[in-house]
């Protein structure tokens, strides 16, 4: 019989269905609450790289970023834009961001990186055994690129890392790079393939195969915008347009609008957006793999739906309007990259990126309020991080040891 309480999540993109999907395993009724069906366009995890990048665990925070910072921000090619109206809002959260860069608090947000993400390579292998995921998740690996050697030499911490927790890699020469992608132009002088990362095809085609997945193990999609969360005698009323909805244990996974929700409830966390954007266009045939240029920081993806290219972080909160002239501003880099590319904009999108100052997500019960789970803040790594994600919050949840240790992700280190 089970004994497990039944579970509500707000949120059902990559974090929220993972965290459905550890909880069904173990026997608990989930309700997924979401304003949007799995795969839709308004979700992060609809238009990013798709790239399960297990070796990439450097956090935003580094030392000298304050310095990097500068010389991005006055950079006009950068790609890293902040619109002047955002500027002083964002002040504070820069400012966090920039005691995370520490060489102790890196190197410590680094290690917990680590973990996290080799959980997640397991998680995410079992996975696709298990749901026969092939056919979207490929063994690609990711490769970087480097037209120079001294951002190449920047690499240094990031290998020692993946050397220490055992990602694989292999570092190539401009040749080997051609060898791999034979359609990349001859401009690039490294590359380093993180041969044990893997990549979606289509990283909303996952999100629905999920939904009919877990539909199927009984998991019950409800389609609505929750507005407030209240406390009450039993747990919570979630409060929406419609009749509010009642429930006993709650996790809150809702990506970069987290905080809103939990601002309800009284809790504050230093969760900003990193809006990202991407363009498609027609596929390049013979481009094998998501493939980033790290000087230009822009990738080219190749999905079922055309060539991705995803590019930028533009700090402007959640209300702003898309900007998209800085990711139009690469095109010409991408055809530079991939000669054969057919210029021509098949798309434009602009997500939200739920960011905190540390690099990492918060995954954690509330310290204070009984019921309550949170799962969100994953950056640029929730594709990556969501297969472990689920799995640690499920076990806090159902309060069984946990494969890794979770302090370094509880919600009281703010
Ligand atoms: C350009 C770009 C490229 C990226 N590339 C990669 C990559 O290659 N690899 C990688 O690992 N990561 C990548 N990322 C990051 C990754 O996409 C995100 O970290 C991840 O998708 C976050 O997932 P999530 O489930 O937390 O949020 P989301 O996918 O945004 O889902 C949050 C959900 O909460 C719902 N919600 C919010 N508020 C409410 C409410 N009030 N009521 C009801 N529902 C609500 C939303 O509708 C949404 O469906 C990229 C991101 C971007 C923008």
């Amino acid at each position: 019989m089970n004994t497990q309480k039944p579970h509500t999540i707000i949120g059902n993109g990559i974090i929220g269905l993972m965290t459905a999907y550890h909880l069904t395993n173990r026997g608990v009724p989930v309700t997924l609450i979401d304003e949007v069906n799995p795969g839709d366009r308004a979700q992060a995890s609809y238009g990013n790289a798709g790239v399960i990048a297990l070796g990439s665990v450097m956090p935003l925070g580094e030392p000298g970023l304050w310095l990097q910072g500068l010389k991005m921000m006055l950079d006009p090619q950068s790609s890293l834009t902040i619109p002047w109206s955002y500027r002083l809002k964002i002040i504070p959260w820069l400012v966090k961001v920039l005691k995370e860069s520490s060489v102790t608090r890196w190197d410590q947000n680094a290690r917990a990186t680590a973990e996290l993400n080799q959980l997640s390579g397991i998680e995410w292998r079992q996975m696709i055994t298990r749901l026969r995921l092939q056919s979207i998740i490929k063994e690609t690996g990711w490769l970087k690129v480097f037209e120079t050697d001294r951002s190449m030499q920047a690499m240094d911490a990031g290998k020692a890392y993946m050397e220490e927790y055992g990602f694989q890699y292999q570092q190539l020469n401009s040749d080997e790079v051609r060898q791999i992608e034979p359609e990349l132009a001859p401009i690039f002088r490294h590359g380093l393939l993180q041969s044990d990362s893997l990549s979606i095809t289509q990283p909303d085609q996952l999100l629905k195969e999920l939904k009919t997945y877990l539909e199927a193990r009984g998991v019950r999609f409800l389609q609505q915008k929750i507005t407030a969360i209240q406390r009450h005698s039993d747990g919570f009323l979630l409060q929406g347009p419609g009749e509010s909805i009642a429930c006993q244990q709650l996790s809150v996974c809702a990506g970069a609008w987290s905080q809103r929700l939990l601002s309800s409830l009284g809790c504050q966390y230093p969760l900003e957006t990193e809006r990202g954007y991407h363009m498609l266009f027609d596929s390049v045939p013979g481009l094998n793999r998501p493939v980033i240029h790290m000087e230009r920081y822009m990738v080219l993806c190749p999905m079922t739906s055309g060539l991705r290219m995803t590019s930028g972080v533009e700090l402007a909160g959640l209300d702003a309007k898309a900007n998209y002239q800085p990711i139009r501003a690469k095109i010409v880099d991408a055809k530079r990259m991939l000669p054969k590319l057919n210029t021509v904009e098949r798309d434009q999108w602009l997500g939200f990126r739920p960011s905190m100052p540390d690099s990492k997500p918060v995954i954690s019960a509330h310290p204070d309020i009984d019921g309550l789970f949170m799962a969100f803040g994953h950056g640029h790594l929730g594709i990556t991080q969501g297969a472990a994600t689920g799995k640690l919050l499920a076990q806090l949840i159902c309060g069984e040891a946990t494969d890794i240790d979770p302090l370094p992700f509880d919600a009281s280190r703010f």
